[in-house]
């Protein structure tokens, strides 16, 4: 990894952020910037600066040059501040606390590490409280998580009693976090890496839950309703406020919805079809 040291005018940060991360930072460390001029580190893989401070000088005021600081491992930055906490009525607990070599049926135990569904995302919690009201009444019954990562509403939705839970994910990194967390927490999950619904029977599960984009969301959304069986639900979030409407029409035709909120993210469950 090496790191560069980026400056440029306030006004140019937007596009020089937007910049970097399209070349492949891996993360941008904001040091102290005065009113008019903006200065930070920026990451990147050894191999990923070829022409870098090019097209940075092609933007104007702003350089980018080699910066000597020891490298920031980001991963290890992120466990390093990771603590237990509460989601829902579920305990969320490192895997490196007491405790987590036998975890009890609400806690869910996370190895944080690359793949997305730590739990601490707005949008994780919303799908986990949606799966306990669900789990309440009428039940899970058989589960298929769709854009799983870490696996940890799987693994949860096995924890609130459902019949099974089938696990998909396009990212095999995914799937072998997934993979981890499911023995971490001594759950057994099925796992598939595919396409969303894809690789999946139709009309099979209870409940379908679905953490992913407004846009992917809207897309697969005759392919995800498919999955569900006649009674089943939907779980649908990874998208904000604003994008709800849309989300609404996508899916109007199907049963009632219910929305839910945190902060600016939001969620839906949706009911079996009318008869
Ligand atoms: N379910 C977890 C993770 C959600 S992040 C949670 O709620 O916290 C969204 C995940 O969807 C990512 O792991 C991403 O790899 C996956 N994903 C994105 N597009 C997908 C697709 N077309 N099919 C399957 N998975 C997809």
């Amino acid at each position: 990894m090496v790191a560069v040291r980026v400056t440029c005018p306030a006004a140019a940060e937007d596009e020089v952020v937007t910049l970097l991360w399209e070349r492949g930072t891996l993360g941008l460390e904001q040091l102290a910037a005065g009113e008019n001029t903006s200065v930070m580190i920026a990451y990147f893989p050894s191999d990923a600066v070829d022409g870098l401070f090019g097209v940075v000088r092609a933007i104007p005021g702003a350089r980018a040059e080699p910066a000597n600081v020891k490298p920031v491992d980001w991963v290890a930055q992120f466990r390093a501040g990771f603590r237990a906490f509460d989601a829902g009525g579920f305990r969320i607990l490192p895997a490196w606390e007491e405790g987590a070599a036998s975890p009890g049926p609400r806690t869910l135990v996370v190895d944080p590490g690359q793949a997305f569904g730590t739990g601490t995302h707005e949008t994780t919690r919303l799908c986990l409280a949606a799966l306990e009201r669900l789990a309440a009444s009428p039940g899970l019954g058989r589960v298929l998580d769709v854009g799983t990562g870490s696996g940890l509403l799987a693994i949860a939705a096995i924890r609130l009693g459902a019949r099974g839970c089938v696990a998909v994910d396009n990212d095999v990194e995914a799937i072998l976090s997934a993979a981890r967390h499911a023995r971490l927490n001594r759950v057994s999950t099925s796992l598939l890496v595919g396409d969303g619904g894809r690789p999946l029977q139709r009309g099979r599960f209870e409940t379908v839950v679905a953490n992913l984009t407004a846009a992917l969301l809207i897309q697969k959304s005759l392919e995800l309703t498919g999955l569900r069986s006649a009674q089943g639900r939907l779980v649908l979030s990874g998208f904000l406020e604003p994008d709800v409407p849309e989300l609404r029409d996508a899916y109007a035709s199907l049963g009632p919805l219910e929305e839910s909120r945190d902060g600016e993210w939001a969620a839906l469950v949706i009911g079996p079809a009318r008869a």
